[in-house]
């Protein structure tokens, strides 16, 4: 069975990390819809000249924007055998479309990220990602393990940007809490414990869902 796995949870909850490793541990790919629009503002395409301000101002870009990326995205060879998707479904909307994207494929999991909002302003607004590959920086360090390319505060993480960005996670993407946990593929885990013990509970979630679906009946 095919582990298509989207990690749900505000900004600051761990989701990138969490979705990286659990991807690398399972060779499949982690598909952040966050890093695929930096690489896009990166590269000055010009979904990402549009996106820069919608981005800097921490608000959403366009469902039919995200669904097409997506789309296209899980269509790639790679993405048939798995993926963990990150940053996306973040509106009812995109989780409709997502639906209608999965028809005929393997269902589902959904692991909700749980951290309280007073841990994710304080996260957020002291992390560092490497400005050359995207990757999150580990704390005190000022340049980055992978690529040793320069740290830098994410243009969206200062303290106004971050407030803002919460208060849309509430109004635009927490529903979606309501929307999937009623399937029987949703799951959710304590975010605000160290990172390892995040993962533990993380791949302990997966291996009993997966489990489940492989009786017969399970999830159908
Ligand atoms: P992230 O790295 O997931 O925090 O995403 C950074 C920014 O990219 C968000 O604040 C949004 O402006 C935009 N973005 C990423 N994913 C989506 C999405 N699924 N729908 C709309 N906007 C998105």
């Amino acid at each position: 069975m095919a582990l298509n796995l989207i990690m749900l949870g505000p900004p600051g909850a761990g989701k990138g990390t969490q979705a990286e490793r659990l991807a690398r541990t399972r060779g499949i790919p982690k598909i952040s819809t966050g890093d695929i629009l930096r690489e896009a503002v990166h590269a000055g395409t010009e979904i990402g000249q549009r996106a820069k301000a919608i981005m800097d101002r921490g608000e959403l870009v366009s469902d039919e924007v995200m669904i097409g990326i997506v789309q296209e995205r899980l269509d790639r060879a790679d993405a048939r055998r798995g993926f963990v998707l990150d940053g996306f479904p973040r509106t009812v909307a995109q989780a409709v479309a997502l639906d209608g994207i999965m028809t005929g494929r393997d269902p589902l999991l959904v692991v909700d990220v749980e951290v309280s909002e007073a841990e994710l302003v304080r996260r957020l607004s002291t992390r560092l990602i490497c400005d050359d590959c995207g990757a999150n920086g580990a704390s005190g360090d000022t340049e980055c393990g992978r690529c040793k390319g320069q740290l830098v505060q994410r243009a969206d993480d200062n303290e106004g940007v971050v407030r803002e960005r919460l208060k849309v996670y509430h109004r635009r993407s927490e529903p979606l809490v309501a929307y999937y946990r009623v399937r029987p593929t949703f799951r959710s885990i304590n975010g605000a414990q160290p990172a390892d013990r995040v993962f533990d509970d993380l791949a302990a979630v997966v291996d009993a869902a997966v489990a489940t679906a492989a009786k017969p009946g399970a999830w159908r």
